[in-house]
């Protein structure tokens, strides 16, 4: 590993646009990527507004930059990269961007992550799984892609608004994709539980469901916090496999990394940097 005396006048600069931004992980997680490999680069937090969304991603990745987008700014940000992906394109959101041949391009690397974060906690990939989606804001559109994409038998989607599940059924367009009863008793218990709500942030949140009241075989919260969250919790207390949002943290960020570096994410050292927080 080449030890780098910190930032010079050649370093890279990579960021996370959001607001807010002071408790995100990824700055932690992404410096950890970098020293590792020995890269002349620096990633920042940087509270944006909307306003300033656009000449930030611009001009950072004209100074050779790029970086991350998050809440409330990935649809914004998916008007204007210039070569969006397809995860942009069918999510409307993006969450990375980077130059490239002096295109600005975005994906969204949330896609990838969920996929990745799934096929670690099953063991494989979910083909054939019967999956229930909890949520349908813009994580949730990321989620429900990415399961797609592993030819799942169904994802069943439950919001506590049914109007604005229905609509990200609609738009998604997948026969696979369907809307959920709010309540699943008499169904046969799914192969996969995804918690894409915010449920699970604040301690005095509701479980966002109750695995002693619905039979599911795993369970995949894309939030997290300082310890497992309680969703997580209740499910090993039940001997149900589960992970929390970090493993799609780290997934994202790796896919992120590739981006921007061109080089595979040292993973063991950017897992280490979350699970050392
Ligand atoms: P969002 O667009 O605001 O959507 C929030 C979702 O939560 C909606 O489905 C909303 O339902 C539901 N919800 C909110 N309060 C609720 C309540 N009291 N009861 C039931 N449902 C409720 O937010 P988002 O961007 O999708 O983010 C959701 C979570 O995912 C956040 O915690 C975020 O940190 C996390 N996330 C994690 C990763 C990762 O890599 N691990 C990546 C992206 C996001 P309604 O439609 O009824 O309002």
């Amino acid at each position: 590993m080449t030890h780098r005396p910190g930032p010079g006048a050649s370093t890279r600069l990579l960021v996370l646009l959001g607001d807010p931004v002071e408790h995100s992980l990824s700055p932690r997680m992404q410096n950890a990527g970098i020293r590792a490999q020995g890269l002349d680069g620096v990633y920042v937090a940087l509270r944006t507004t909307a306003a300033g969304l656009p000449g930030l991603m611009r001009g950072i990745a004209h100074a050779g930059g790029g970086g991350n987008v998050t809440l409330p700014h990935k649809e914004e940000a998916a008007r204007v990269v210039e070569s969006p992906s397809e995860a942009v394109l069918q999510t409307g959101a993006c969450n990375t961007f980077w130059m490239e041949d002096g295109v600005l391009r975005g994906d969204n690397t949330d896609v990838a992550g969920v996929r990745a974060a799934a096929g670690a906690l099953l063991g494989g990939s979910p083909a054939g799984a019967r999956i229930l989606l909890l949520g349908a804001g813009g994580a949730a559109r990321g989620v429900a892609l990415g399961l797609l994409m592993d030819n799942p038998e169904v994802v069943a989607v439950r919001n506590r608004t049914p109007a604005r599940g229905e609509e990200m059924v609609r738009h998604l367009d997948d026969p696979r994709l369907v809307s959920a009863p709010s309540r699943s008793s008499g169904e046969p218990r799914w192969d996969l539980v995804v918690n894409a709500t915010r449920l699970g942030l604040r301690p005095e949140d509701p479980l966002p469901i109750d695995p002693r009241e619905e039979e599911m075989a795993a369970v995949l919260d894309v939030v997290y916090g300082p310890a497992p969250t309680p969703l997580v919790q209740r499910a090993r207390e039940r001997g149900i496999p589960a992970a929390d949002g970090r493993e799609m943290l780290l997934q994202q960020g790796m896919a992120s990394f590739r981006h921007w570096w061109g080089i595979p994410a040292p993973e063991a050292a950017m897992r280490a940097a979350l699970e050392g927080s």
